[in-house]
């Protein structure tokens, strides 16, 4: 966990919450009903809630709102809703049922042997509505590609947009759609026109702070965005290389240092590996590609630490 920096304000009533990496950034919407929008890792959530705790001083947490539901983005729910058991909460809506549920198979965290601690949902995020956060009424567009259930809020007075994981300074996120028997790369693209057609004065990435029309960073973002798209469309195994990189040192952010076999058992357990395996290099027997396609990279330039008995994270 590191130390959080200050939120940056957008005006003054949204406030943004960098969490460096697990953790996406948070957004505060304040006004009579605060809202958060995505909530961090599982790891995290102390520390979340005691960020929004000191920026709303005695108001309580009114609504949580999340754009997708990655371990990364809804793991400080349960947390939240613990402190604020008044809070109510908002989803995808194709996914709301899902979480009433708690099905992991049909969230995301059974397949990627994430962690993400159970919470409630009473409502659902639907494209084409708007949802009160804060003292502003949000948009709600689909953003398919990182995630073909994910939504973006747009706020289209002071033209805030909230992209969660469709749009970062530099680059794509892994496009897990293409690993899931789906499609992703086109629906990316379409998720980056509408970002486009909305002309947003701030972009509020899944991770990192807020990005500025005014300075050309987003226009340059999303330039960045779609040769990302492109380049990983035109290799797509490379692009199941990449993600399985992604998964390993996203498991050693969370772990920090693990015993080789709880590792090789973990790798093991996680069905998305095993399709990126048959994506990437299927001639290569499964410890052979995971030793020498994904660890060997990831040790060599030093993400990943290794001795005799451990793997830890790196830089
Ligand atoms: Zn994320």
């Amino acid at each position: 966990m590191s130390t959080p920096s200050p939120p940056i304000p957008i005006g003054d009533d949204v406030l943004v919450f960098d969490r460096g990496w697990l953790s996406s950034t948070n957004v505060l919407c304040r006004g009579d009903e605060p809202a958060v929008v995505d909530t961090g890792y599982v790891k995290d959530a102390g520390q979340t809630v005691a960020l929004m705790q000191q920026a709303l001083g005695d108001q309580p947490l009114a609504r949580i709102a999340h754009t997708h539901l990655h371990s990364d983005h809804c793991g400080g729910t349960a947390a939240l809703q613990a402190a604020w058991p008044q809070a109510r909460t908002w989803v995808p809506q194709v996914s709301l049922a899902v979480v009433q549920g708690w099905d992991e198979s049909a969230l995301s965290f059974g397949v990627t042997g994430q962690r993400c601690a159970r919470f409630v949902a009473q409502h659902g995020l639907r494209p084409g509505d708007t949802v009160r956060l804060g003292r502003r009424d949000w948009q709600i567009h689909a953003a398919p590609g990182h995630d073909n259930q994910a939504v973006l809020l747009f706020e289209p007075a002071a033209r805030i947009l909230i992209a969660g994981d469709a749009l970062w300074e530099h680059g794509v996120g892994v496009i897990f759609p293409e690993f899931d028997g789906d499609e992703g790369f086109e629906p990316f693209e379409r998720t980056l026109q509408t970002v486009e057609a909305l002309q947003p004065e701030w972009v509020v990435p899944g991770h990192g702070g807020p990005i500025a029309r005014a300075d050309g960073g987003i226009a340059h973002a999303l330039g960045q965005a779609r040769t990302r798209v492109q380049q990983l469309r035109a290799h797509p195994a490379q692009h199941a290389l990449h993600a399985a990189k992604v998964m390993v040192k996203y498991q050693l952010l969370d772990a920090e240092v693990m015993p080789r076999d709880a590792f090789l058992a973990w790798a093991d357990a996680a069905p998305i590996l095993h399709r990126l395996h048959r994506q990437h290099r299927p001639d290569l027997a499964w410890g052979d590609w995971l030793q020498h396609a994904v660890l060997a990279p990831l040790l060599a330039r030093g993400a990943l630490l290794q001795d005799a008995t451990h793997l830890r994270n790196g830089a």
